[in-house]
């Protein structure tokens, strides 16, 4: 029987929060730090640049610690705004739709699309979604210009909500010209990681990373996290995750694009595919939502955390709670300690065993760091390791060693401060920071030092070390070492 690690890590999953007006001051953004946030989400879909660029930098001030991601909103189609407070429309309501001229408003009689032919080309049956899925509209005829319908379910339009038809209606491209507007304005701030929603194919991803390609702060690049909210994403998930560093399950958008209750099939294939792949895996939206008005969540959605945290989810992640709830540092407690008491009934000896060796992306350097991570799993096992230490300067070495989950904590040994901001989505993964250096013994002696002097080791205790050459042309993992803690 290998002897019990001597300490535990504090939680391992990590919590993303949406940053929005309910949590746009320092000292909210502390408390939600204190409470355990570890990543901040900047939604760009609402509001301009100049305020998304203002919230960046309020955020980055006021929790310097946290990672920060930027989600571009991709092409969705929204309704031209309900003014007055929205409009209510009832089932069995007739209700029009048409084309959005310059300056107009929807009603609950007619409702103008923003999007120059997905009107044009609907057919009588189609089924038309408003918003987060709560309105339906089934497609009745056409008169000209304007489609006729039918309310199937009622609802409360309010705001600009977005408008769901069959795939095919509407020619939707990502990245959109705005993505990459708004794209190019973060990275100049320096923003750790890009969401890219309605993500259909790789090429969609290889876009947003030819557009990021040397940019930003240093020409070094964020993270590339593909929102996995359509049909078509879910068919190509490995031809995503493959150019892809992070994958989210959007459950709100793709709890429209396909039937709901293929959602919780689609969360646990997704995150068993990006753990395949060494990325990390947010599951998103609706997890606390009765949060936003009240201070305690269902019996349901805390189930659901957990049940999240049980498929091996990297992070969970907040939305409307924290960007416009009335509790956001209580919605953030509540879900670390949801989080933390899931772990405690982890299995994370079935899971790094059921996991082997693999790695489906890439080519001989991707195959060394997957087999040396699977080796430094199996010797943390054996061994009783107080921590798997991994050096690494981009942080692949310790998103790769994360997808064992394993029981000893995961220290990441980094000289780089965007390095540090990026794990803070991966599961499981603390950061220490240390000096550059070009020799493989000098990069072990200084990660061991600075893990102990952090306290994730001690005198006597064993870690696994994870490093790399650095005289290597690509970045690979290609050295495992188990050192005695002296
Ligand atoms: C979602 O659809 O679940 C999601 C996270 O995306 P957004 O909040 O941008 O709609």
């Amino acid at each position: 029987m290998p002897p019990t690690p001597r300490s535990r890590a504090r939680r391992r999953t990590k919590v993303v929060a949406t940053v929005g007006p309910a949590s746009s001051d320092p000292a909210t953004l502390a408390a939600m730090v204190a409470a355990g946030m570890d990543v901040a989400r900047l939604p760009l879909a609402h509001g301009s640049i100049d305020e998304a660029v203002a919230r960046f930098r309020l955020v980055r001030a006021a929790a310097p610690e946290v990672g920060i991601l930027a989600d571009l909103p991709g092409p969705k189609v929204r309704a031209a705004s309900f003014p007055d407070g929205g409009a209510a429309v009832a089932a069995g309501d007739p209700i029009e739709l048409v084309t959005a001229g310059p300056g107009d408003t929807s009603s609950s009689a007619r409702i103008a699309v923003a999007h120059d032919e997905l009107v044009e080309h609907l057919i009588p049956g189609d089924r038309v979604v408003l918003g987060d899925g709560l309105v339906a509209l089934r497609v009745e005829g056409r008169d000209g210009d304007r489609v006729t319908a039918t309310v199937l379910s009622a609802g409360l339009l309010q705001g600009r909500p977005g408008v769901t038809a069959p795939a095919g209606r509407a020619r939707l491209v990502t990245p959109t010209a705005d993505d990459l507007d708004r794209l190019a304005v973060l990275l100049d701030e320096g923003v750790d990681m890009v969401a890219v929603s309605f993500v259909r194919k790789a090429a969609d991803m290889e876009a947003v990373r030819a557009a990021a390609a040397g940019a930003g702060v240093d020409g070094d690049r964020p993270l590339l996290m593909a929102k996995i909210e359509t049909g078509e994403a879910v068919d190509d998930l490995d031809h995503i995750l493959a150019v892809s560093d992070a994958v989210m399950v959007a459950r709100g958008d793709l709890g429209v694009r396909i039937p709901l209750e293929d959602v919780p099939h689609v969360q646990k294939e997704v995150i068993k595919a990006a753990v395949r792949f060494g990325r990390p895996v947010v599951t998103a939206t609706q997890m606390l939502e009765s949060m936003i008005s009240s201070p305690a969540p269902t019996r349901a959605e805390v189930t659901d955390v957990a049940n999240a945290v049980f498929d091996g989810t990297s992070a969970v992640m907040l939305s409307g709670e924290t960007a416009i709830g009335a509790h956001p540092v209580a919605a953030v407690a509540t879900m670390a300690a949801i989080a933390e008491r899931a772990e405690a009934d982890f299995d994370h000896a079935g899971w790094g065993a059921g996991l082997g060796v693999q790695s489906v992306a890439g080519g001989p350097a991707e195959r060394i760091t997957a087999t040396t991570t699977s080796a430094a799993w199996r010797a943390a096992h054996e061994v009783g390791a107080a921590a798997i230490i991994a050096c690494t300067k981009t942080g692949t070495t310790a998103r790769v060693i994360s997808r064992f989950r394993p029981s000893a904590p995961i220290v990441a040994a980094t000289p780089s401060t965007r390095t540090v901001r990026q794990l803070a989505l991966s599961w499981g993964v603390t950061t220490v920071g240390v000096p550059v250096s070009d020799h493989t013994d000098d990069i072990v002696w200084f990660a061991v030092k600075a893990a102990v002097e952090a306290g994730h080791a001690a005198a006597g205790d064993l870690v696994v070390v994870l490093a790399g050459s650095p005289t290597e042309p690509e970045p690979v993992t290609d050295t495992i070492r188990i050192v005695r803690v002296h």
